[in-house]
């Protein structure tokens, strides 16, 4: 008590004392000054209160200042009253004086304070950007870990490969391992893509009225190859009449496959999961549930954060990078939808609940298919141009094995001087191009009216809504993002072909 008392008297203390001392001091050189500069020495202890003590201690020092000079040494002696016009001025002069010190004082002293602020301020900035920095390189080594992942196995494969061509049976297995690895690292890239649009507000569905048995159905046929090498078992509720949605087929397939493909991950080997499909209130729910290693109450609503998970060390026993859940919740949101993690704790099963509101199916039209074995392959020409050989000569090796008629371009002037001399119904264009860019090459061919009725397609790694819009500006009749599926431009090569033949 009596030390807080002290603190808070330290200024006042500070300034009675310096006056005390100016005033010993002022009768030391009484011999010499006499009446002269009566303020004179006083002008010391404010300086040194305002300094040590603060704004009130010196208006305080300059206070008693005035008081001992009037009193000791401005005469009539030991009287307040000054009467001499001279020392009225000198009252003057050390009064203005006294409150500039005061406020420069106050002013150098309000800086420091700003100053030690910002500071304090800086220093909490700089503590949260190492702790951000420290969490983007452990991401970013999540990310090289689960990149590296299905890497490994590719590259062994593809060694091996080269040493077991004459063993059929062989050769199928690995190629199917380099299969399933390349389809886990498309996974992977297409779930940062598809975060990085929908934080940036880019990401566009295309809603139709469809079945949502049929979205539940493809996702199982998805995952089954990693359902089976766990041995789940896994037990379908699903009504048999059609249970209508409005929303983007492949967009649902993606939220019921990242559910399942979770239960499959998160349940220990030959568990139990149950798909269970019904209407309520005006919405279908979806439930996947499982047996397996549960979630605690306190990470409930965490896991649907992006990059979030329960388990991130080095020793955890499941790959991944913490987008699945959100991607889910942000799939289902922009259905209108919510999704919900319900579970008794750890190591007793989870469920995750998708709701979304339902709606009536259109009576399905009827349509003449045209058969596609119909279509003859031989007769579609296609031009690949691809900067990267390998991507350009592997597609044509695809595209030829398929009886297609191929050539193959590396760079946009070469394309354009090829087609000089020829006409492909096809043209299956890169757009990130050293020198004159696929936009470019595009919007050549199609000022050059030999090549007119050219289908031109983009094959890119670029598939954002603003890439897509570009491209159907620079004269793209489609636009197909890389990796693609065989198969799936073989029939986009068909479909169109019929058309443009
Ligand atoms: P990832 O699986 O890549 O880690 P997700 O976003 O799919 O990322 O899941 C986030 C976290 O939620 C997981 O790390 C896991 O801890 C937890 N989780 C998800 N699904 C389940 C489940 N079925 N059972 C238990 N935990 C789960």
């Amino acid at each position: 008590m009596r030390n807080v008392l002290v603190e808070h008297f330290r200024g006042y203390i500070f300034a009675i004392a310096a006056t005390a001392a100016a005033l010993w001091v002022r009768t030391l050189l009484d011999p010499v000054l006499q009446e002269r500069l009566p303020f004179g020495v006083f002008y010391l202890s404010v300086i040194i209160s305002a300094w040590l003590g603060g704004t009130h201690a010196a208006a305080v020092a300059m206070v008693l200042g005035t008081l001992a000079a009037a009193h000791f040494i401005i005469p009539p002696a030991s009287s307040l009253w000054i009467t001499e016009p001279a020392d009225w001025v000198s009252l003057l002069i050390y009064a203005i004086v006294g409150c500039v010190t005061i406020v420069t004082f106050e002013k150098t002293r309000c800086d420091q304070r700003k100053a030690e602020q910002r500071s304090t301020e800086n220093q909490a900035l700089t503590e949260t950007l190492k702790k951000s920095d420290l969490q983007k390189d452990e991401y970013l080594a999540l990310l090289a870990h689960e990149l590296r992942n299905p890497l490994a196995p590719i590259a062994t494969s593809v060694d091996l490969m080269a040493r077991c061509r004459d063993d059929g049976r062989r050769f199928d297995a690995l190629r199917r391992a380099v299969q399933r690895q390349l389809s886990q690292l498309v996974r992977i890239v297409d779930d940062l893509l598809d975060v990085s649009r929908y934080l940036q507000g880019k990401m566009r569905l295309v809603r139709d009225p469809f079945d949502f048995r049929e979205a539940i159905g493809a996702a199982v046929e998805m995952l089954q190859p990693q359902i089976d090498e766990r041995e789940h078992d896994v037990r379908l509720l699903i009504p048999d009449e059609p249970i209508g949605v409005n929303g983007d087929r492949v967009r649902l397939v993606q939220v019921v496959s990242n559910l399942l493909s979770n239960s499959a991950k998160y349940t220990p080997r030959r568990g139990r999961i149950c798909i269970d499909l019904r209407t309520e209130n005006g919405f279908a729910i979806l439930a996947v549930s499982d047996n397996g290693v549960g979630i605690a109450e306190g990470d409930r609503a965490r896991i649907f954060e992006a990059f979030a998970q329960v388990d991130s060390s080095h020793t955890r026993d499941h790959g991944g990078l913490g987008l699945g859940l959100a991607l889910v919740r942000q799939l289902c949101e922009l259905h209108d939808g919510t999704v919900d993690a319900i579970s008794r704790g750890p190591g007793k099963g989870s469920r995750f609940e998708v709701r979304l509101p339902l709606v009536e199916l259109p009576t399905p039209s009827v349509r003449v298919v045209k058969s596609r074995e119909l279509v003859d392959l031989a007769s579609i020409s296609v031009m690949i141009v691809d900067d990267n050989r390998d991507a350009a000569e592997t597609l044509s090796m695809l595209l030829t094995f398929e009886g297609m008629k191929i050539t193959v371009a590396y760079d946009g002037p070469m394309a354009i001087d090829l087609l000089r001399r020829q006409k492909p119904q096809f043209i299956l264009l890169d757009i990130g191009l050293p020198g004159m860019d696929g936009y470019e090459v595009a919007r050549r061919i199609r000022a050059d009216q030999r090549q007119d009725g050219v289908k031109i397609i983009a094959l890119t790694g670029w598939g954002g809504p603003e890439d897509r819009r570009r491209s159907k500006e620079a004269g793209f009749d489609d636009h197909v993002v890389k990796p693609v599926d065989p198969s799936s431009l073989v029939a986009l090569l068909r479909d169109v072909q019929p058309q443009s033949a």
